[in-house]
């Protein structure tokens, strides 16, 4: 398959252009001024071309909570999370399509999903989760969430031994049957090793972990340091901060993802500086659980890559990749005085793209409009309401609110949008299924947090 993209404004090194991209099969090969035409044309005036985005961590499942919770830091919140009903296998194939659907109607091309596992029916779970992005073709990193440790343990624990649960042979055995099944890059599906974080997991699965990434040349991708108890119990855990572990344990390295990194200090900022780990930042659900916020700003400075994460629909509540840039660049202007600090939008828009091309080891193949790179891409219609005046484009597609701006996007050489509809799901069924799937409100309980509030309050020193 050939196809010409002409006259689209492109954003290079030297600022806008007006050039033609011609694809063949899943990669660019040319981009010039009038280039001859080859196979079909597709009409780039007035339209910004800009790599793909990568939604560089989520949890597809939660979309069927989302709206849901109340106001809870994150202690609390995951008894919320892990309260409801059990969902049916075709509910994780529903939210994998839904997060799908609207990261790539917000710029994305990419994503990484730290799937919530259906306890009993964990293969199940990642199959159906395979099996929607397949279907939708965005490019999938499915990142099974693993742990070997009770929820309960997660907590400081002011003394009390943890009381490992699950075992770890059997969660090793999982991902290991996951990857020889569904783990094959070319045909856009990755396998991700993943423990839920230091909290829920023990040094034999982290380490284990990473010799399977090894054996089967794969990322790595984990929560870190997301909360202040989280600080607190790493502390308690191991007697040292959680970066120096992961460090001891060798998970970090150039091909891992973090995701959060709120309550690091500056030495485990070197360490992460100097391990090439990329930090995932998702300022909405760190909001929203009043998490705190990552020092993005010293992360850059120190060269840590970032890039940018929606987190599950629990948290956020949307799969809006370009909300997310958005908060997460000018919630840092706050954090500094210095004004030469902050995120420019074209340092976001990188960020998004290169960067979480460089997370996922992917940087020599996607990230940027070159010749030889994936053909993963997107196109903006500058005469959305929401893009105009046309000014600097990629400083309102950042910090404006863009609404129905997404006209096209290509993944590994495949539109899978066209004039602003998913090509490859009907969204219209998906709607009616959301819908058919959906309980009414009064059928959610929220009592379960009580059992734990108190606990969390006091070792929080919170007044109880
Ligand atoms: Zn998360």
């Amino acid at each position: 398959m050939v196809f010409t993209i002409q006259n689209a404004l492109v954003l290079t090194d030297q600022g806008y252009k007006t050039l033609d991209v011609q694809v063949e099969a899943d990669r660019i090969t040319a981009i010039g001024v009038n280039l001859p035409i080859a196979g079909d044309t597709i009409d780039g005036q007035n339209k910004l071309l800009l790599p793909g985005f990568v939604n560089a961590h989520t949890h597809s499942p939660e979309f069927w909570q989302r709206g849901r919770i109340p106001p809870l830091p994150l202690e609390l919140w995951l008894f919320e999370l892990y309260s409801p009903k059990l969902l049916q296998s075709e509910q994780i194939y529903l939210s994998a399509l839904g997060t799908a659907v609207e990261t790539l109607l917000s710029g994305g091309t990419t994503i990484v999903d730290h799937l919530l596992l259906l306890p009993g029916r964990e293969r199940e779970t990642i199959d159906a989760a395979v099996r929607a992005y397949q279907q939708v073709g965005i490019r999938a990193f499915v990142a099974p969430l693993v742990h070997d440790q009770s929820l309960p343990t997660s907590l400081p624990s002011n003394g009390t031994a943890p009381d490992p649960q699950r075992q770890t042979k059997a969660v090793l055995d999982l991902l290991e049957e996951a990857i020889l099944m569904h783990h094959c890059p070319d045909r856009g599906i990755n396998l991700v090793i993943s423990p839920t974080g230091l909290q829920l997991c023990s040094d034999v699965l982290v380490q284990k972990g990473v010799e399977l990434s090894e054996r089967y040349q794969l990322c790595r991708h984990t929560h870190l340091l997301e909360t202040r108890a989280q600080q607190i119990l790493a502390q308690e855990k191991y007697g040292c901060s959680a970066v120096e572990h992961l460090k001891r344990l060798e998970f970090l390295g150039p091909h891992t993802s973090l995701a959060h990194c709120v309550w690091l200090d500056d030495a485990e900022i070197d360490i992460l500086a100097a391990t090439g780990a990329t930090v995932v930042h998702n300022p909405l659900s760190n909001l929203r659980l009043g998490s705190g916020i990552a020092p993005i700003l010293k992360f850059r400075q120190a060269g840590v890559n970032v890039c940018f994460g929606c987190d599950g629909s629990a948290s956020n509540d949307a799969q809006d990749v370009l909300e997310a840039i958005k908060i997460g660049t000018i919630l840092h202007n706050i954090t500094d005085s210095d004004y030469r600090h902050w995120i420019t939008p074209h340092e976001a828009v990188q960020m998004a793209s290169i960067g979480g091309a460089k997370g996922l080891g992917l940087e020599q193949q996607m990230g940027c409009i070159a010749i030889g790179q994936k053909a993963d891409f997107v196109l903006y219609d500058l005469t959305s309401l929401s893009l105009l005046p046309q000014t600097d484009p990629v400083g309102l597609l950042v910090l404006g609110r863009p609404t129905q701006a997404v006209d096209s996007v290509w993944v590994n050489g495949q539109r899978i949008v066209a004039d602003g509809k998913i090509q490859t799901v009907d969204v219209t069924m998906l709607k009616q299924e959301l819908l058919r799937y959906s309980q009414p409100p009064q059928q959610y309980s929220t009592t379960s947090v009580v059992d734990v509030e108190q606990h969390y309050r006091s070792v929080m020193g919170l007044s109880t």
